[in-house]
């Protein structure tokens, strides 16, 4: 006789904490996180199955997120750009392609290898804001408009944007 063991569902894994609140029903196409109600996690990408859940907001790495849009999906809502501490974040032309293919806001999220939360992009897309213990020497705790307390750290930039910037 063969028995079959249900395995109960690891719920361990990263809290995701979507830029707005409320939050809307967000892909998550990176393994390490909990998944909720409104939060689902697709380890394996953009496919069917995320396609069939019908989120109104995506969370990914800039690369992910790069493909949804040269594939044309269209979140109504947001998208939420993983960026690793330590590695190539967010760029300029990134938020321009971005916000041109999907036409919603753009929150950049900086987090461990671990999938934990460092700093947020708030509404007022100026900085991310610190969350939980983390800190930055160079974070600037000048008031936001969107009433979010925490220190802001300015976005990464990369060589390259700041000569664009320049020339
Ligand atoms: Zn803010």
């Amino acid at each position: 006789m063969i028995v079959r063991i249900r395995l109960r569902r690891r719920q361990d894994g990263a809290l995701f904490v979507h830029p707005m609140t409320p939050m809307p029903r967000t892909a998550i196409l990176v393994p390490g996180f909990r998944e909720s109600k409104l939060a689902r996690v697709f380890p394996a990408g953009w496919n069917e199955a995320a396609d069939r859940f019908q989120p109104t907001s995506i969370a990914a790495t800039p690369d992910q997120l790069r493909r949804l849009a040269r594939q044309g999906i269209q979140p109504q809502h947001s998208v939420v750009a993983f960026s690793y501490d330590g590695q190539e974040g967010l760029t300029v032309l990134d938020r321009e392609l971005f916000w041109k293919s999907f036409g919603v806001p753009v929150f950049e999220q900086l987090l461990t290898s671990g999938n934990e939360l460092i700093a947020s992009e708030c509404d007022a897309h100026d900085g991310l804001h610190l969350a939980g213990d983390f800190h930055d020497r160079k974070a600037g705790v000048s008031s936001c408009p969107c009433g979010n307390p925490a220190p802001r750290m300015a976005r990464p930039r990369r060589i390259e944007e700041l000569e664009k910037l320049l020339a």
